[in-house]
């Protein structure tokens, strides 16, 4: 018996009394009986005041849980969703054609993350589009010089202000030619970037590639009173390379050695084995390259303010050229120059190619 209402401890109850209740059976044996307490007993007023003071701290409880909550999931939502909306409005103005974007970075989190990372790819993209309208702009340029030259000699042959005379059309040839080159080297330029450039490999001696453009330009050079010479340590280990496409390369660095070196000057195409590969050098003791340039000479249009002051050089296209070739090969091309002194162009070529 627990003690409840109207019931104590070791009281009897009669069998009429128990039949008002419910019998609890276990392995089908009656143990017990639950019976109603009858009415709960009166609570004293310190009873319910009480009970009111509980029930109403737990109100204030629930009440006050349920505003933190909320006010933490508001704050929460207003700290994730600032810097989202922030990129999505960027990146609309992005895709505007507004490419110079920068948004604030608030968080060291993946967020925070996020946003540095776009904050680096509207540098990029704005810079190549930089770089893409300059490129058009000096395409453009060099484009239209050679064309000019043509229709103002042919305009005057044709008003008949010019003789038909073989130097005139010695020089619209001349013209010609030189579209016909800018156009293959933007070719070949657009066909590395793509990463389309055919190669047509062979395993081939570094010191063959290095006597055939001593070959090519020995000539010039006797004529340009400048002195040429190959110097390759014996037995080098061949490199897989597309000789012509080397030929190319090498022949560019020469020709370049030729326009900035003084009268007097030597060229020396070295040829050195390295770890896993070959190195080969292009070395002259020419004009060197201001500190200045260096970084540059690589880019696409690049010319030295020498070469631009004298007009020489081609269309500054030949260096960017020769190093996405030695790229494509899987090679690095690199130099080195001190102003007044000389300039070394160091092609790394791997034995196998493809990896430096
Ligand atoms: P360019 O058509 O003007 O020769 P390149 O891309 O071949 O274009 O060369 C870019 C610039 O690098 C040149 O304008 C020149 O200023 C510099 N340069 C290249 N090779 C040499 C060199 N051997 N000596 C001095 N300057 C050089």
């Amino acid at each position: 018996m627990v003690p409840a209402g109207p019931y104590h401890l070791g009281d009897f109850l009669s069998p009429d009394e128990l039949a008002g209740g419910v019998e609890i059976t276990i392995d089908e044996q009656v143990v017990g009986s639950v019976l109603t307490a009858g009415t709960p007993p009166e609570l004293t007023p310190r009873e319910e005041l009480f009970l009111e003071r509980i029930n109403q701290a737990l109100l204030y409880a629930a009440l006050g849980a349920t505003s933190l909550a909320l006010f933490l999931s508001l704050f929460l939502a207003r700290t994730l969703t600032r810097p989202l909306h922030e990129l999505i409005a960027a990146t609309r103005a992005m895709a505007q054609g507004d490419l110079e974007q920068q948004v604030a970075v608030r968080s060291q989190d993946e967020l925070g993350e996020l946003a540095a990372a776009f904050n680096q790819m509207s540098v990029r993209l704005t810079r190549a589009n930089e770089l893409r309208r300059q490129m058009t702009a000096d395409i453009a340029h060099d484009l239209r010089t050679p064309l000019t030259v043509i229709k103002g000699y042919t305009e005057a042959l044709r008003d008949g202000d010019l003789p038909p005379a073989t130097a005139t059309f010695e020089t619209i040839y001349q013209e010609a030619e030189q579209l016909n080159h800018l156009i293959d080297d933007l070719r070949t330029l657009s066909l590395a970037d793509a990463g389309e450039l055919t190669l047509h490999r062979r395993a081939t001696a570094p010191q063959d590639l290095l006597e055939r453009a001593a070959a090519a330009y020995l000539p010039q050079a006797r004529q340009l009173g400048i002195a040429l010479h190959v110097d390759a340590v014996p037995d080098l280990s061949p490199v897989q390379v597309d000789p012509d496409r080397l030929a190319q390369v090498i022949g560019n660095l020469v020709s370049n050695g030729l326009r900035y070196t003084p009268e007097g000057g030597r060229i020396t195409l070295a040829a050195r084995q390295r770890a896993d590969g070959a190195y080969l050098i292009i070395q002259d003791t020419g004009a060197g390259i201001a500190p200045a340039d260096l970084p540059h000479i690589f880019d696409r249009f690049y010319r030295g303010d020498a070469a631009r002051e004298t007009n020489e050089g081609e269309s500054g296209l030949g260096l960017a050229i020769a190093k996405s070739l030695v790229e494509a090969h899987g090679g690095a091309l690199s130099v080195s120059s001190t102003l007044g002194e000389g300039s070394a162009f160091v092609i790394a070529l791997p034995a196998i190619c493809g990896t430096v």
